[in-house]
Order: structure tokens, then C-alpha cells, then sequence
């Protein structure tokens, strides 16, 4: 598919660098005791789950989370090595591939334990949750320890570790709820330690968590989105330096003509005055991941200037105000984001351009367009 991509003349730039600055900033926040499992969900925000992987790789993760079972296999397909907890997304069914291919699947209950048991005839190491207020996956913090001692007495299951996930950073903030969820963790963690059993990865901190509550780093932490680039500047009990992944986002001008009152077609209700007296179109639309309903002031940069974008939008095309911009012509690179001459429109810029935050962003852009990879790891 990437093949077919590559004959459009749109594109984004994914930064591997970025990948692997981000993750020796953590490294040296959280210090060499602490594992880091980095969580690739959605294709890796839109990135491109084998290079991103790939790159992580080589810059000291740990180990990886995976949302399915798919991805996790084409890594392991491509050569990752590092260990692969599967989040909640695997029926016992796949048990023995996943023990084909190292990968280890969420439990949440005591009949899933049963269930996982009865599935398998080899050994097979699997993660526990605990639902500690999500409402999700997990056994609940009164559930947890009956779990667990069912995983110890269990003939091919295998604790390879506990986890948890919080909702606190996803728009779901009430007082006391993220700590409130914390302690429920940390305490039912406490409750299966004291059966002797000692997880060998102990995890409830996601980005936002590990940037604000140090206290809970454990012994493992599996970020996403900050490891991605995307910035948490509301959250200062932890800094760091993170750079994005999505470099830039790029076009070219598929056709440029010169308009006026002559031209015997009526303007459009939706053109402004002054009226344009020259367009360009780039094939980029709503179905690329641009905003449909886009603040008026959008523009773009050719030739190291800013030229508005003419709105509507369209689901694959968009008209350019070139009036300003003698000298474009048919082929001239249009940048969306990243730099042109002495212009820039980072992803802060963009996000404010676009009215979206960092993450929607790279998510909904990466996942359409063609990716071209940077700086490629060694
Ligand atoms: C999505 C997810 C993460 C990572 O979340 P970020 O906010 O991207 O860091 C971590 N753990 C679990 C269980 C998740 O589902």
C-alpha cells in the first residue's frame, strides 16, 4: 500500500530521531532501575508501528504494549526482540500463536484464568490488570488477589507481570479520581504481594501519570503519547524534553491559474473580498486528516511564504490564495506543517491553526498519508 501512496504528491515526515531522543529523555528522568515498555497503540499514533518500534528498539526500551495481536506479530515478523504485553484485545483462542510468538495477553478475571488454562498445552506468560476505576479491563482491587493466586496454581500460566491504566489525563479529571485510582492499584498490588507472589513487572504509569506522579514509577512505566512527542505542558511536577515525531507535512501544487471578474464564471458566495486574483490547488482534503470545519485564518507556506488557504475544504483538495505568491508554479512544494525558507508552522502552531490538539493531530494525519522516514537509526 505503501508503494501506491508514494504516487501521490502528499506526504508526512516521521522523525526517528525523535523516537529515540524521547526515550533517552525518560531514561534519564526515571533513572536505569525503572523498565520502560513503550505502548504502540494505534499503529503507533499514526506513525508507522514497525519503524517506530525499530528505531525504539535500538534505544533501550524495554519491552513494548501492543493494543492487538497483529501488530505485535508483524514486530516480531520484522525482528523485535524485546518483550510484547498485548493489551486487553486477545481471545484464548490465540493462545498458542501468542506463545509462538512470545507475546504476552492481559487476564482480567478468574474466569478468563480458567478459560486461558484450559486453552493451552505449553507454557505461556500473561500479564494481570487491575481495573482500579476505568471500568474497563481488570479484575477489580477485590477481584485481584483471587486472580492471581488462580495464575500461580495454574499449570501453564505464567505472571509475567501487574498492570493498571488510569483515566485521568483523557479529559476525565475529578478531584481525588487519578490519586483515588492510584492508591486502589497500589494497594491491591500490595495484597498480592503479600501471597508471595512478586510480580516481575510492577506498571500503572502511562504519560501523563509518569510525568505527574513520580511516586508511582514502580518498577516499570508504559507511556505512549509522550514517547511519541506529543507534549503534556500543563503537567510541571516532572520536565522533560520531548521532540515530535511528525516532522512535517507536506504537498505540492497540482495546478495554479489565474482568476478575475473575465473569466466568465461567476465568484463563489464563499470567496471574501478581496477576491483572489490567483489560485493554486494541492491535493489534500478533509480525507486526509485536515480539520473539515477549519478556523478562517488557515494558511500554509510555498516558497517560504504564507499563502491563506481558500475555505471550504474538500474531502481531497484544497484551493490556495497565491495572490501574494508570483512566482508559484505547478510542482512547488506546499508545506502544512514544517519549515519553508525562513517560515515555520511547527505542531504547536498547527494544532492552534488547525483548532486540534498534538495527538488527534498525528493520529489522524499519519494513519492516511504517505509516511517518509528521517533520520533512520543505524
Ligand atoms: C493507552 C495506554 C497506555 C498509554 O497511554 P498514553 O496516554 O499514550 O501514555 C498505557 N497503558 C494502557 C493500559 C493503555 O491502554
Amino acid at each position: 500500500m505503501d508503494n501506491l501512496l508514494s504516487l501521490r504528491p502528499s506526504w508526512c515526515e516521521i522523525d526517528l530521531s525523535a523516537v529515540q531522543s524521547n526515550i533517552q529523555a525518560l531514561k534519564s528522568l526515571l533513572g536505569p532501575m525503572i523498565h520502560i515498555y513503550m505502548c504502540l497503540k494505534s499503529d503507533a499514533c499514526g506513525c508507522g508501528i514497525i519503524p517506530v518500534a525499530t528505531a525504539a528498539s535500538k534505544s533501550g526500551v524495554d519491552g513494548f504494549a501492543f493494543g492487538n495481536i497483529d501488530k505485535a506479530i508483524e514486530c516480531r515478523q520484522a525482528g523485535i526482540t524485546q518483550p510484547i504485553l498485548v493489551y486487553p484485545s486477545c481471545l484464548p483462542e490465540s493462545a498458542s500463536i501468542l506463545a509462538e510468538y512470545r507475546l504476552m495477553p492481559t487476564l482480567s478475571t478468574a474466569n478468563e484464568v480458567t478459560m486461558w488454562e484450559a486453552a493451552l498445552n505449553q507454557p505461556l506468560k500473561i500479564f494481570l490488570k487491575i481495573d482500579s476505576g476505568s471500568f474497563r479491563a481488570g479484575a477489580f482491587p477485590n477481584q485481584s488477589l483471587a486472580a492471581a493466586k488462580m495464575i500461580k496454581q495454574s499449570k501453564w500460566l505464567q505472571l509475567a507481570g501487574v498492570y493498571g491504566h488510569t483515566m485521568g489525563s483523557y479529559g476525565f479529571d475529578s478531584p481525588g479520581y487519578e490519586q483515588e485510582q492510584l492508591n486502589a492499584f497500589t494497594g491491591a498490588l500490595a495484597d498480592i504481594e503479600t501471597l508471595g507472589i512478586k510480580p516481575p513487572i510492577r506498571m500503572i504509569s502511562s504519560s501523563a501519570t509518569v510525568l505527574k506522579y513520580p511516586e508511582v514509577d514502580l518498577n516499570s512505566v508504559d507511556p505512549g503519547r509522550l514517547l511519541m512527542g506529543i507534549n503534556f505542558d500543563a503537567i510541571d511536577e516532572r520536565k522533560i524534553d520531548i521532540r515530535p515525531v511528525l516532522h512535517a507535512i507536506k504537498s505540492k501544487l497540482i495546478m495554479v491559474k489565474d482568476v478575475s471578474e473575465e473569466t466568465g464564471a461567476p465568484f463563489p458566495p464563499f470567496f471574501k473580498k478581496p477576491f483572489p486574483k490567483k489560485i493554486g490547488l494541492i491535493p489534500f482534503g478533509w480525507g486526509d486528516g485536515y480539520p473539515i470545519s477549519s478556523p478562517q485564518d488557515t494558511y500554509v507556506l510555498i516558497n517560504g511564504q504564507k499563502a491563506p488557504v481558500i475555505l471550504p475544504i474538500h474531502s481531497e483538495i484544497m484551493r490556495i490564495d497565491l495572490t501574494n505568491i508570483k512566482s508559484a508554479a505547478i510542482g512547488d512544494e506546499v508545506t502544512l506543517m514544517g519549515t519553508s525558507g525562513n517560515e515555520r508552522i511547527d505542531l504547536s502552531d498547527l494544532a492552534r491553526i488547525w483548532g486540534m490538539d498534538h495527538f488527534s493531530i498525528q493520529n489522524a494525519i499519519g494513519q492516511k498519508l504517505q509516511r517518509v522516514y528521517i533520520n533512520m537509526p543505524k
